[in-house]
């Protein structure tokens, strides 16, 4: 259906009715009525609301935790290989209803159609490989030859509790949900409530896959009541996190209380390393792709970008050409190559970060809000950055590129290792020798050389220092959810 968006005046293919109606998912059943009533989800390109979520009471989460210790007893006895034909079903489901589901994820969330289409597929791929790894769950065995045989097996953890965020709201969700099924494990799991859809279209993908009752008990709340509340239960086993660093600390703390173990994936401040040996406006257009995907709203996103002296120029030339091409409008319209920011609080970060930048020296080459009625900005590139600026410390979450000039190897990896983060970062060289060196030396948990990628399905994702600890996805991800357990036989 088209309709003329009055905002912006242009054509919008906006649909009128597709968000969904939400309920929680407590032991197998849906439940629409939360003990502490609803929250509004807003659409941030329009910023009109467009449905409701229920927010769970301390009744309703003891129900989700009571489901998890029960149902746990059950999963971890059923066959790894219905585990993950179960898992397989469901995947194909997220398939089958892309469409749909991506639509309302781009309403929650505000990112164009077709990256709401990527993570649907992507969470799908996910999904399967976990499933895959559901039957790998292999342990060992020694002997001294004559008397003892000692066994290692590998067993699930137990009842999960696991908290995620807005920013790609099916695929953190899908990476936990997946892991813990594949290792055996229950879950509650409390998704962020300003994007509740994916996560809820992720439950009844499983649940119309033949999940179990209270296998996977996914709860809204108040985030903080919630998160309390679940870790301090003696069922919960293991925390799985993905959010800001200054939560994930809050939330280790409480985990620790119990001892119980915890994944963390927290923020980054990913450095791209311009060597003078590589075609600098090559590696500018490619950057955009990356930069500004989801609104620059991605923990591993390239945002301090260290060019080489003699390059530095023709870098920020064609970036800042190729980023003033982009189609920003309503992420549910034709063309539509970045959407809004997903919330307000990420809008309001901008402008100081911009004019702290300023106030310091940096040129801003490009960028700045947009005035279209949504949490539209522009994408922006400030360039000659001081490292003593707000956003050369502080993670932007947005779409904000840092340039700044450095002419030593040594030099500038000590800058790329100057800050708390170490999730993601990016090396371009021509040299194989350097392309060799620098990643080594780099105190991240990822590097992507000579593109933007950081692996796929079948890899980990995480980060080392204040990003966090613990692997999501790949192999490790199964991993995480498990426990040794050592037999010694006489
Ligand atoms: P925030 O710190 O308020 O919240 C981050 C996430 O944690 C949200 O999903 C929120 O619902 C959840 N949360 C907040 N308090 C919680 C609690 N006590 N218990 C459990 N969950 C809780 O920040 P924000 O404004 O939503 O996001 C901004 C910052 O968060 C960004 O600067 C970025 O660093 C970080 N972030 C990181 C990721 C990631 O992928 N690692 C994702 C989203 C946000």
């Amino acid at each position: 259906m088209m309709s003329i968006d009055l905002r912006s005046g242009h054509e919008s293919s906006r649909p009128t009715a597709a968000y969904p109606d939400l309920a929680m998912l407590i032991d197998g059943r849906w439940v629409e009525t939360g003990g502490r009533g609803i929250r509004s989800v807003e659409d941030p390109a329009i910023l009109a609301p467009v449905g409701t979520v229920p927010l769970a009471d301390e009744r309703q989460l003891d129900e989700a935790l009571a489901a998890a210790a029960r149902s746990f007893n059950q999963w971890r006895h059923v066959s790894p290989r219905d585990r993950s034909a179960m898992l397989h079903r469901a995947a194909g489901l997220l398939r089958q209803r892309a469409e749909r589901i991506a639509t309302a994820m781009t309403m929650e969330n505000g990112k164009p159609l077709v990256e709401s289409l990527d993570e649907v597929a992507f969470s799908a791929d996910i999904i399967d490989f976990l499933a895959g790894e559901a039957q790998r769950a292999y342990g060992a065995s020694t002997s001294d030859g004559a008397t003892r045989r000692i066994t290692l097996t590998v067993e699930p953890i137990g009842p999960v509790a696991a908290f995620t965020p807005w920013n790609y709201p099916l695929i953190v969700p899908a990476r936990k949900i997946a892991g813990a099924l594949a290792a055996g494990c229950s879950i509650v799991i409390k998704p962020d409530e300003e994007t509740p859809a994916s996560a809820v279209a992720l439950g009844q993908a499983l649940v119309d896959a033949g999940l179990p009752d209270g296998v996977v008990n996914m709860v809204f709340g108040d985030p903080a009541a919630v998160s309390e509340h679940l870790i301090a239960s003696p069922v919960i086993r293991k925390v799985s996190f993905t959010g800001s660093t200054r939560i994930g600390k809050r939330i280790a703390a409480l985990a620790s209380n119990g001892a119980k173990r915890t994944m963390l994936e927290l923020g980054g401040h990913a450095p791209v390393i311009i060597f003078d040996d590589t075609d600098a406006a090559s590696v500018a257009r490619q950057a955009i792709g990356s930069k500004f995907h989801n609104a620059g709203q991605s923990c591993g996103s390239p945002t301090r970008f260290f060019v080489q002296e003699q390059v530095h120029d023709d870098f920020v030339a064609a970036f800042s050409e190729a980023a003033s091409a982009l189609t920003v409008r309503d992420g549910l319209d034709d063309g539509a190559q970045m959407g809004p920011l997903a919330n307000r609080r990420r809008f309001d970060a901008m402008q100081p970060l911009v004019d702290d930048a300023r106030d310091r020296g940096a040129d801003l080459v490009i960028g700045g809000p947009m005035d279209r009625g949504g949490h539209f900005w522009a994408p922006t590139v400030l360039a000659g950055v001081d490292e003593a600026a707000r956003a050369m410390n502080e993670e932007p979450f947005g779409p904000i590129a840092l340039t700044s000039t450095f002419r030593e190897v040594d030099e500038v990896v000590a800058r790329a290792n100057r800050l708390p983060y170490g999730l993601a970062a990016y090396v371009f060289t021509g040299s194989a020798a350097t392309a060799a060196l620098v990643p080594r030396a780099l105190e991240v948990g990822m590097v992507g050389v000579n593109h933007f990628s950081l692996g796929g399905e079948d890899t980990f994702f995480g980060g080392v220092k204040e990003s966090g600890y613990g692997s999501e996805g790949g192999p490790e991800g199964v991993g995480e959810y498990q426990v040794r357990k050592l037999i010694d036989e006489a």
